[in-house]
């Protein structure tokens, strides 16, 4: 039995100090009816708490963690580069850097802006779409999510899909009447949308593979639809692979689609465990951003330079030329990604439990459903109590796993064939007490 006693302790006397005991809500394990661990340090892949347990992490701080904690290169830069000062708000040579490098693997973003986190670089998309298109209206997709800003908080997944808040009090009804949310995937309905009152939609936002209702792939030629009729009415479509990026395809959802949207919002990986986002894309687009234009957006610690070097670090170590026979850094991880997953794939066959397995590079997940998930609703049909059994049952086995069937799984390049061996036979237990639960 895993001893969190300290954990608990902990979490009781933050409830006190923070609305639900933590600082997003999520990680609270409200919807598991447990208490989370609390952290002390990571390592590699893997993640160690306060009473001194080890777990395998699936988590990777919900994306950012691609090369494993604490990677030494990392380390070693982020060291240097906080004695030389942790902040100037002035231009840097790092900021130059890391917008190449991040353009070099995005050919669609011919201009950048750093920002400090995937709500503010979606947020800000918006802003410099509506200001661009001088229309109001955005579209978005139910289970999709794109960060806490007012106009995206409308069916939105991750936490929202947690904990069952169709829209948050605090947003306005004004605001909410400009945000139309339709099904994902469903090309009839965006036609229908876009037929009746395309001329009035600012933008299209989606995440092209959508990673917070669970992980669900964009159906055959779907994204190409989207491209095609935004572009038919001059609506603006904004890729939010603040998730996706670097995981989907190093090149992240458009480079494995082959689209190229207007705009593009990345986080999560590209600060390296440190918060930075970005938006960007077409140079005539983003001249409207302030000061080349009138689209107002700023902030004290955009480009910051340690959250630089993190980020830039992090990018050099997977967009690094591989060894001669060796597949490069996204590709081995798709590779080990699959293997872990087809292992979890045999284990619940045999124990006769029924689920949906997904994947898109480094991003995996799995549904307790017998029926296949391509949208919000298909996702939410899953089995809520199988999966806190599973999760439960993984956890006292040393495996971290993100608690929510809402939220995606990642791979790091740390995770060795022996945790991967490790967590499929974590699996096999795991499952076989979800069938006989269902028994
Ligand atoms: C995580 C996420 C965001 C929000 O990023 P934050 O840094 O948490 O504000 C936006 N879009 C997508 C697709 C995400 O996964």
């Amino acid at each position: 039995m895993l001893n969190l006693t300290k954990s608990a302790e902990a979490f009781a006397e933050a409830k006190t100090l923070m609305p639900g005991g933590v600082n997003s809500p999520v990680r609270s394990y409200a919807s598991v009816d447990s208490n989370p661990p609390f952290i002390a340090r990571a390592e590699g892949a893997k993640i160690y708490d306060i009473d001194g347990n080890e777990y395998i992490d699936y988590v990777g701080s919900w994306g950012p963690m691609v090369v494993g904690h604490a990677h030494p290169q990392v380390v070693k830069a982020l060291q240097e580069a906080a004695a030389r000062g942790t902040s100037y708000g002035a231009p840097t040579l790092i900021e130059s850097e890391l917008a190449k490098l991040v353009m070099k693997v995005y050919p669609s973003i011919e201009t950048i802006r750093m920002v400090n986190s995937g709500t503010e670089a979606t947020m800000s998309a918006l802003r410099l779409a509506r200001g661009y298109t001088g229309r109001e209206k955005i579209v978005k997709f139910i289970g999709c999510y794109h960060g806490h800003s007012d106009s995206l908080l409308v069916n939105a997944g991750s936490g929202m899909a947690t904990f069952g808040v169709p829209s948050s009090p605090g947003v306005t009804k004004g605001t909410a009447a400009d945000t139309i949310s339709i099904p994902y995937n469903d090309l009839e309905a965006f036609s229908e949308v876009m037929e009746r009152c395309g001329e009035e939609i600012a933008a299209v936002i989606v995440e092209p593979v959508a990673g917070n209702m669970g992980l669900v792939l964009p159906r055959q030629g779907y994204l190409r639809k989207l491209r095609e009729i935004t572009e038919k009415h001059g609506t603006l479509l904004i890729f939010d692979e603040v998730m996706c990026g670097f995981r989907a395809s190093l090149g992240g959802a458009q480079a494995a689609y082959g689209i190229t949207p207007d705009l593009t919002c990345l986080g999560k990986i590209i600060g390296g465990g440190l918060p930075v986002a970005a938006y960007g894309g077409r140079r005539d687009i983003m001249q409207k951003v302030s000061p080349a234009g009138p689209v107002y957006q700023a902030g004290t610690l955009s480009g910051n330079p340690l959250a630089m070097t993190a980020g830039l670090e992090t990018l050099r170590i997977i967009t690094a030329e591989p060894e001669d026979g060796k597949a490069d850094y996204s590709r081995e991880l798709t590779i080990k990604t699959k293997k872990l997953l087809l292992g979890w794939q045999e284990k619940a066959k045999n124990a006769g439990v029924a689920i949906q397995a997904h994947q898109a590079g480094s991003m995996f997940g799995i549904f307790f459903n017998e029926h296949e998930v391509w949208d919000y609703e298909d996702s939410a049909s899953s089995d809520q109590e199988a999966f806190k059994v599973w999760f439960q049952a993984m956890l006292e086995q040393g495996i971290y796993l993100a608690p929510s069937q809402f939220e995606t799984l990642f791979l790091s390049g740390a995770h060795t064939d022996e945790d991967i061996e490790r967590t499929i036979e974590a699996a096999e237990k795991a499952f076989g007490i979800v069938h006989n639960l269902s028994a």
